[in-house]
């Protein structure tokens, strides 16, 4: 186990655990055709020195894995002093990306000195056509074969991050057999999700798939995470969870702690419950734990939020506990 893991399992046994998206900026390279973030105006970024704030509050509240997100996170000049910082508080962090030609040698070299543990990377279509369309990034395919294998040479892992949409959502195994040959460490999935959000709308054609094929692509997931073939991150208990809020959300499991356990932090250092919510708590800077939600939520199926939401229900919790101790199937 490492420093990091140590610190996660010591601070949830102690009570004070919680996980944090930490949005940097609003800009991007990708156009995707199912975020609207790219059309954003103007152009944010957090100041460094108050990012490096916030992070060492983020910790101080409990805080022992930062997912560093945008826009895209690897255009912030300060991407690896962020990372850097979250290692000093044995912050567990991991990077996203959606265009691969921001990985670069120079980047990965500085992260890998930072110690991040992880860049999980946009994956939408083992056809490298429609792949390309969805991102409108020209080769990204091959840009990620490239990154994949240069970041061979790092501590860091790679994660393939698929999102279940129109053009995959039957076709799953084929999907993760792509990944894990181009070399992928992990496989994450996210759960198509419509927001309104002024701060990160999301929708499109490309997820309006019925909820029925939502399920049926979640249980070919289970089906191939039981099989134990490909390292798929989102527990059977959180998908089946997802499942349940899809068929009847009055029936689910673990409701989402977005704003207590999990919560979004913005390029102002804004804590929402979520990147769906409009809702203030206050800014992480000035904030105290009173001012962290208290009632837990079920308005949507965001798989980050829902995912980590299933480690806070005490007891109900046990299988999830269960699924991450056997190795094959926790979180990261
Ligand atoms: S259920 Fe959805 S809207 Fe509610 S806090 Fe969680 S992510 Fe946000």
């Amino acid at each position: 186990m490492t420093p990091k893991h140590k610190h996660i399992l010591k601070t949830f046994l102690n009570g004070s655990l919680r996980v944090a998206e930490f949005a940097l900026n609003n800009v991007c390279i990708a156009k995707c055709s199912f975020c609207d973030i790219w059309k954003q105006k103007p152009k944010m970024y957090v100041e460094k020195e108050k990012g490096l704030q916030a992070i060492d509050k983020l910790a101080d509240f409990g805080v022992a894995h930062i997912t560093l997100t945008g826009g895209e996170p690897l255009m912030h000049p300060n991407i690896i002093d962020f990372v850097k910082k979250c290692t000093s508080r044995s912050i567990h962090s991991v990077v996203l990306d959606s265009a691969p030609s921001l990985i670069t040698d120079e980047i990965l070299d500085g992260l890998d000195e930072a110690k991040s543990d992880m860049i999980s990377i946009s994956f939408d279509s083992d056809d490298p056509k429609v792949f390309e369309e969805s991102r409108r990034i020209p080769n990204i395919m091959g840009g990620i074969e490239d990154a994949v294998r240069r970041m061979k040479r790092t501590k860091m892992k790679s994660m393939a991050s698929i999102l279940i949409w129109n053009n995959n959502h039957d076709q799953m195994e084929k999907l993760f057999a792509k990944a894990t040959d181009m070399g992928f460490d992990l496989i994450s999935i996210n759960y198509p999700t419509f927001s309104k959000s002024v701060l990160y709308p999301l929708g499109g054609e490309g997820i309006s798939l019925s909820r029925a094929n939502v399920i049926k692509s979640l249980q070919s997931i289970i089906e191939l995470k039981k099989q134990k073939r490909y390292r798929i991150v989102n527990s059977i208990g959180s998908m089946e969870n997802i499942i349940q809020y899809l068929t009847d959300p009055s029936t689910v499991r673990y409701e989402c702690l977005g704003g207590n356990r999990v919560m979004f932090v913005d390029w102002f250092c804004d804590v929402r419950p979520c990147m769906q919510l409009p809702n203030v708590l206050g800014n992480i800077l000035t904030m105290t734990k009173d001012d962290f939600a208290t009632e837990p939520c079920n308005r949507c199926n965001m798989s980050w939020y829902r995912d980590f939401s299933t480690f806070f229900h005490g007891v109900k919790s046990l299988p999830i506990y269960k699924e991450a101790v056997t190795g094959s199937r926790g979180l990261y």
